[in-house]
């Protein structure tokens, strides 16, 4: 793709991103439901604030496939250190905290190590949390995302596998993405640490559509070093729903 135009279309990301807005109440009921009208998932909440929000779910609700302990450390500790860390570096660093996470990410090069450790902890973790629902027997995406991923990919096993392998290769801690890198583009890449493809920073670059989050604090308490079989397992967790409503909110 020409520079310029994938420039410009990274741009309008940033700018939709900041336009699209509705109230968390509206967010979380179309997260509890899995067959929510496409009317809705077009209004979904794409946009991240600075603050940690209520799971949409208990502890317990992905068990088995993630244990309510893991959650519960994962929640309350891990993820809420990032979005406390992040507030004080926001404040340290003159960051207007009422606007989307998503301006800051986008030129977070001109911002401290601090600030891009915990802006990319709590943006990932707000976005895992709600890409998660309870065991689905059969869960395959739907709708124009599903249509895409077949575009892009041949086949939604391709996808699957191609993805697996860049969440398995992740040396050490990081995540691995399911990403839009222009119209109708879609990638699957990897990222270090709290990264992620908002950044300006990142070597891979887009809008996140499916984010999975492979540090062991994820899955160690349940999995060990096994960290395949939470993999493979984390498939049947991904709500879909809400993959499709990041996906249309860029079409
Ligand atoms: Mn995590």
């Amino acid at each position: 793709m020409q520079q310029n135009s994938r420039r410009k279309f990274l741009q309008s990301t940033a700018k939709a991103a900041a336009i699209i807005t509705v109230s968390s109440t509206a967010a979380s009921s179309i997260l509890q439901s899995c067959a929510a009208p496409k009317a809705m998932l077009k209004t979904a909440t794409i946009t991240t604030g600075f603050t940690q929000q209520p799971l949409p779910y208990t502890y317990t609700a992905l068990q088995p496939v993630i244990d309510a302990k893991t959650m519960e450390i994962h929640y309350t500790k891990h993820a809420a250190a990032y979005s406390k860390a992040l507030l004080e570096a926001a404040q340290a660093e003159g960051i207007d905290s009422s606007k989307p996470l998503e301006n800051v990410l986008a030129k977070i090069d001109k911002y401290s190590i601090k600030l891009r450790n915990n802006a990319g902890g709590h943006y990932n973790h707000e976005m895992f949390w709600k890409s998660l629902q309870p065991k689905q027997n059969s869960n395959l995406p739907t709708g124009k995302v599903a249509k895409a991923i077949n575009e892009n990919f041949g086949s939604f096993d391709t996808f699957k596998t191609q993805f697996t392998e860049a969440a398995k290769t992740r040396f050490g801690s990081g995540w691995a993405w399911l990403y839009v890198d222009a119209p109708n583009k879609l990638k699957i890449g990897s990222t270090p640490n709290q990264d992620n493809p908002l950044m300006n920073v990142s070597d891979v670059k887009g809008f996140p559509l499916l984010g999975l989050d492979v540090w062991e604090h994820a899955y160690y308490l349940q999995y060990q070093n096994k960290r395949a079989d939470y993999i493979e397992n984390w498939w049947s967790i991904i709500n879909w729903n809400y993959v499709e409503s990041r996906f249309v909110s860029k079409i």
